[in-house]
Parts: C-alpha cells; structure tokens; sequence
C-alpha cells in the first residue's frame, strides 16, 4: 500500500511541475525595470546561488531541499547587490563597431552627429563642439575620435578638478586621466586624483558630481555617513546625479 501510494504522488507532482514555471514568470524590480527570474533546481548545490546573467536575467539556484519561496525571498533580499551588477553590466563597453559620418555618440551629455568635412585645407572629424582633423574622408572614424576626446577630456577634467578644489578646500596632488572600464573615477590617499576619459560624455553637472565625489574622499576614504554629508554640502544635486548614472551609464561608450 504505502509503495502504491508513493508512486501515485510523484506521478501527480510529475503532472504539474512542468506546467507551473510558465504558467507565472516571475519578476524583481531593478532600477524601475522589471527583470525575469529564473529559478534552477540543482541536487548537487549546497546553497542558493544568485546571478545576474549578461542577457540580463536573474538566475537562482535552489539547493537539494530548497524551496522556490525562499528562493524568491534570497532574491528580494539581495536587491542591492543585483542593482549594482546590473550596473557594472551596464557600464561594461560593448564590442568597438566601426564608427561612420551619420552615427550619434553621447557627448556632454546631449546626442550629438559624426560628421566629416573638407574645410578648404584638409577633411576634418565633427562631433558636437569638439572637431580633429581626420587624414581621409573614408574609414572608420573611431581611432580619430578616440584620440581627440582622450586629449580633450585629459585637458577639461584637469582645469576642472582644478576649479574644485579650490572651490571646496581640497587638496590634490595629481590629476590622471585614464581608461577604466568599470570607474569612473577613484582616489588615493596621496591626493592623487583618477578620472575616466569618458567622463566627456556626460552632462557637465554629472561630470562636477563625479569629482566632487573623488575630492570628498580625499577627506573621507570611504563612503561613511560624514562622507556623504561633506558630497551633500559640496554638491546639494549629488541625488539627481546619481540617477542620472543609474538610468543612463548604458549610452555612455561607443
Ligand atoms: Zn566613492
């Protein structure tokens, strides 16, 4: 009897597991977007495990005898967490494309158009304000463009740290200009200040924002409550800016 009656259980559960993931796909809420969940049974795992895949899919392992409710709670309890891979990923860089007259880059934080043009001397490269000579009209335009805007955020970013300190008592010793992938910026407790070249991209008040942020930790080398008065008091705007990141650090790039 008790055999007879094991089987017809596991036959019932056989029936409707299958249909229940597709029935209720499932969703958390990152950064006002809504991402799917994916919910891996796995016998062999010890813990639940969490990923945010590239594709932008929550993945969940759930152990041996685990359950897909504590799963959905480990994954409403790790929000944080997911909010800042979601945004690594988003800053991560795509692979370089070939870069043409018509396309749009983000800079200064508006669109702007490549456009190439003979000046009566020589052809030259356009983007919004910034423009470097290019040696031929044809080809792919973002060994040109790159070097100019490195050099013409190298030149900003210096003057306007510069700016900053003094407006805010700070004391740097060094400016670098660097390509980072997954910064924006970082400081050292030597004054040394690193800025990401792509800062050009952004809006201007986005750009103080991320400084001002590294200048604060050449006080505070860390992110401790004080820390984050001294941004306030310096940078009353500092949450706008931080959305800004949050929504749009995905167009940054190109
Ligand atoms: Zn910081």
């Amino acid at each position: 009897m008790a055999a007879r009656t094991v089987r017809i259980i596991r036959e019932f559960f056989r029936l409707i597991s299958p249909a229940a993931p597709a029935a209720e796909p499932d969703f958390i809420e990152i950064l006002s977007q809504p991402v799917p969940i994916l919910y891996r049974r796995h016998a062999r795992a010890r813990n639940y495990v969490l990923r945010l895949r590239a594709d932008k899919t929550v993945v969940v392992t759930i152990p041996r005898h685990g359950g897909k409710g504590f799963a959905r709670e480990f994954v409403a309890s790790r929000k944080a967490w997911l909010e800042k891979q979601w945004r690594i990923l988003q800053t991560r860089r795509r692979p370089p494309q070939d870069l043409r007259p018509g396309m749009e880059i983000l800079l200064h934080g508006h669109a702007v158009v490549l456009e190439v043009r003979h000046n009566g001397r020589g052809w030259e490269l356009r983007a919004g304000p910034e423009q470097t000579p290019l040696s031929a009209p044809d080809g792919n335009l973002r060994p040109a463009l790159e070097h100019h805007l490195r050099a013409a955020a190298k030149a900003l970013l210096t003057g306007r740290v510069g700016q900053l300190a003094r407006e805010h008592g700070a004391n740097v010793n060094r400016v670098v200009v660097r390509n980072q992938k997954s910064r924006w910026g970082s400081c050292s407790c030597r004054g040394t200040i690193s800025l990401n070249w792509r800062l050009i991209q952004l809006p201007e008040a986005v750009r103080d924002y991320i400084i001002v942020h590294e200048l604060m930790h050449l006080r505070h080398l860390n992110h401790s409550p004080r820390f984050w008065t001294a941004v306030a008091n310096a940078c009353p705007d500092y949450r706008a800016a931080e959305e800004w990141l949050k929504q749009n650090s995905g167009q940054v790039g190109f």
